[in-house]
């Protein structure tokens, strides 16, 4: 058995996102900001592919700018935000402890440069307080940065009520919605966002593009300088067939969102179920407000990293903390975040089904966890400290 549980690192292109891609790359191969037809013709796909990602999230065409993915779509709202700030004198950011690094690097270096950071705690359940959050506010906050849903945890944001307390103060509200966007419902006007990050890799589309909305009315920083392309403020040629991949893929999750979430749901409370037999083992996050494909435990007494190696022996691919961690010694920033300590963290395990998971590989994925921890713990010296009573168990 082959099973891809990893969709929060990356999903794999709809079939409709592939043919949709080499059909440009073939077909149109012009540079939308050529006058003759060929040129016309490419134009006319880039600003459809606009009006298809605007109508998903209910914003206007004019307030989409296609970038080469979340992490540029994060550093350009929010350096556009403390710019924006930095003319009236607001040298003030609030965001969150659990953060994906696009947002939480970009910050460092604001800190850098005489910003003042707020990161807001996000509690064992994994998320924010929209009262903490509204106390955080200051005369001189320049920015809220909330992301709409954890990569790791996959916990799910107030971004409504968030929306709504920064719009009552004035000040600007940048989601990174990249694990939201094609998943769950996002709105820009009734969730009151005022940016928005979103990645195509992340909704079956390419890697390498995303995009950024920006309310109409906000004043954009470039962070690529150069050609007058998206409005003159995202410089360089559009990556074409990419973008009108990504535009299909949403298209694609938008038309069949409530069912999937309706699927994924029931299978991962299913997994969560299952896994929670492990004992010594505890879900990471709220049970409820997360992602229909997101689970995440830790087991007590084992290594995230030989637990990955040894599902992936058994056809599973799944993830402890994010992608972009691993490699790193210590455990992942979001599981210190909602408090599990050093040791506990360690032992994570993050499973994210794809909507084509069926329930016979959710049987299996629990199964095979409960093998390979219990084989683990079998030669593990801090399971038999905890085992003998000479450590303690947390969980
Ligand atoms: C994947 C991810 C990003 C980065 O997106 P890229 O397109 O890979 O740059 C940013 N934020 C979150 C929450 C993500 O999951």
């Amino acid at each position: 058995m082959k099973i891809y549980a990893d969709n929060a690192a990356t999903t794999k292109m709809s079939k409709k996102a592939v043919e949709t891609m080499f059909y440009h790359v073939e077909n149109t191969f012009g540079n939308p900001s050529s006058l003759y037809e060929v040129g016309q013709r490419a134009k006319e796909v880039l600003e459809q592919a606009r009006e298809d990602v605007a109508k998903v999230i209910n914003a206007e065409p004019g307030e989409i700018y296609f970038t080469s993915g979340g992490s540029e779509a994060d550093n350009q709202a929010i350096l556009t935000a403390a710019e924006l700030g930095r003319q009236k004198g607001k040298k003030h950011i609030i965001s969150s402890a659990f953060e994906h690094h696009a947002v939480l690097h970009t910050l460092n270096k604001l800190e850098k440069q005489g910003f003042e950071i707020t990161l807001l705690d996000v509690h064992e359940n994994g998320i924010v307080s929209p009262k903490e959050l509204e106390n955080a506010i200051r005369e001189d906050t320049a920015l809220v940065t909330i992301m709409f849903a954890n990569n790791e945890i996959g916990t799910i944001q107030p971004i409504r009520e968030i929306g709504e307390i920064c719009r009552k103060h004035g000040v600007l509200f940048h989601t990174d919605a990249v694990q939201a966007v094609g998943h769950v419902l996002v709105d820009v006007k009734a969730d009151n966002i005022d940016m928005l990050s979103s990645s195509a890799h992340k909704f079956h589309g390419p890697k390498g593009v995303g995009f950024l909305y920006v309310k109409k009315g906000i004043r954009l920083q470039n962070l690529i300088e150069g050609g007058a392309q998206e409005k003159g403020k995202r410089a360089g040629t559009e990556n074409l067939p990419s973008i009108a991949a990504a535009a299909e893929a949403l298209k694609e999750a938008y038309s069949k969102i409530d069912e999937n979430s309706e699927k994924l749901t029931k299978l991962r409370n299913k997994l969560i179920k299952g896994l929670a037999e492990i004992p010594h083992s505890a879900l990471n996050g709220d049970a409820e407000h997360r992602l229909p494909g997101n689970v995440n435990f830790c087991f007590e007494g084992i290594e995230g990293e030989s637990l990955l190696l040894l599902l992936d022996d058994k056809g599973i691919c799944a993830s402890s903390g994010s992608a972009c961690t691993s490699g790193d010694l210590d455990p992942s920033h979001v599981l210190l975040a909602i408090g599990r300590v050093h040791d506990v963290a360690h032992g994570s395990l993050r499973l994210s089904l794809g909507e084509d998971i069926t329930d016979e590989e959710v049987d299996y994925i629990v199964k095979s966890t409960k093998e390979v921890v219990d084989y683990l713990r079998g030669f593990s010296p801090i399971w038999r400290d905890l085992v003998s009573g000479k450590g303690k168990f947390i969980l």
